[in-house]
């Protein structure tokens, strides 16, 4: 490996040796008892990297543990219905991931006789497993020489080699992803892929932190470029992002006698796909026209808040109505009571929402339906 030498304000390092220290750190000084460390199943390191997505680990730490006693074989889950995936996710955001996990697992069930493939590159043509998830099951599992770069890795190493790129752009990532394979261990020291993947992503999430990085107890601070210019948070350079798009819905809280909301499964493709739902509308007037007649001067609108998604701010307004015995919303779907709806999958404003009001408990009759 070619020397790298950054900037001049710091000795250069020597082949080896940034994974040396990353690798040696870890071992003494890094995380060790999280539940999906200390195996090289892949079923359980592939698991924990796809909910360990855009989700803190404290999230994490309850829904793996519960996800696994669920499911604890790739068959298992392959073999469950995706409503139980879905209803086991819920809350844990970005809901494709819920949806991959499924189908990931049945290609590996039913393709790869219930084993992962081994090697990052296969891996990384499986649904839902990009780049840098396929290199970490590589690396902790088999040993490969594969690069991380997730976001964490991605701060560690703008700042230590003070690279001033803008990270939106391709040319920049690409940059980042050679040097990402340029850091790698030795091939004679491939053993230590599994420390060096995990020293990394530790640094990230506890030292390299994205505010006030502690760097007094960095392994990499006297070579960091970042450090040494004496403002760390100046990289990476923030990315100039489209604002996220407003989107106003209206949600039907139909509600029966017996105090059960009306909920309709969502289209399988777009926000929220296939999870369970309040029937949602794009204006207030196409819910009023979908209620029955007799109802319409009975709507009321009873909670309006708004929830964010990566692209979108959606603009939530519930309108309750209340039906008679008998008669139902004009949409497919289903009357549920709060046992059944806590078990399906539902996006986590809707289970929210449903959680804080209270008629499921209090079953008040329908107001002036005949
Ligand atoms: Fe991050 Fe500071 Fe370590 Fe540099 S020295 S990698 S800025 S924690």
């Amino acid at each position: 490996m070619e020397r790298i030498i950054h900037k001049g304000i710091v000795a250069p390092w020597q082949p080896g040796e940034f994974a040396e220290r990353v690798a040696a750190w870890q071992r003494r000084h890094g995380r060790h008892d999280l539940p999906w460390q200390g195996t090289r199943d892949p079923y359980h390191v592939w698991l924990s990297e796809i909910m360990l997505q855009q989700t803190q680990v404290q999230t994490v730490l309850a829904y793996y543990t519960r996800f696994v006693a669920r499911f604890p074989t790739v068959q298992a889950l392959a073999a469950a219905p995706l409503d139980d995936v879905l209803s086991l996710w819920s809350g844990l955001g970005y809901y494709a991931r819920a949806r991959h996990v499924h189908e990931c697992a049945q290609v590996v069930a039913n393709r790869y006789g219930g084993s992962f493939p081994r090697r990052a590159d296969e891996l990384e043509r499986l649904p839902g497993i990009g780049k840098s998830t396929a290199a970490a099951i590589a690396a902790f599992c088999f040993d490969e020489r594969a690069a991380i770069l997730d976001g964490n890795v991605k701060r560690v190493l703008t700042r230590v080699f003070g690279l001033e790129g803008d990270l939106g752009r391709a040319v920049a990532q690409h940059a980042l992803w050679q040097r990402a394979h340029g850091l790698l261990p030795p091939d004679s020291a491939r053993e230590s892929m599994p420390a060096y993947t995990q020293g990394l992503m530790d640094l990230g999430a506890t030292i390299c932190l994205r505010h006030a990085p502690r760097c007094a107890e960095c392994p990499l601070a006297d070579r960091c470029v970042a450090a040494v210019e004496g403002d760390p948070e100046r990289y990476p350079r923030p990315r100039v992002r489209a604002a996220p798009r407003a989107l106003s819905w209206w949600l039907l809280n139909a509600i029966d006698p017996a105090g059960r909301s009306w909920l309709v499964r969502r289209p399988a493709a777009g926000i929220w796909a296939r999870l369970y739902c309040l029937p949602v509308f794009a204006r207030r007037a196409d819910l009023l026209a979908a209620l029955p007649e007799a109802l319409r001067a009975h709507a009321v609108d009873v909670a309006r808040f708004k929830h964010g998604l990566t692209h979108r701010i959606l603009d939530l307004c519930v309108v309750e109505v209340r039906f008679p015995a008998g008669m139902a919303p004009k949409s497919v779907g289903a009357w549920f009571d709060k046992a059944a709806w806590s078990e399906l999958g539902l996006p986590a404003p809707v289970r929210r929402y449903l959680a804080d009001q209270d008629n499921l408990f209090t079953p008040r009759p329908a107001r002036g339906a005949a």
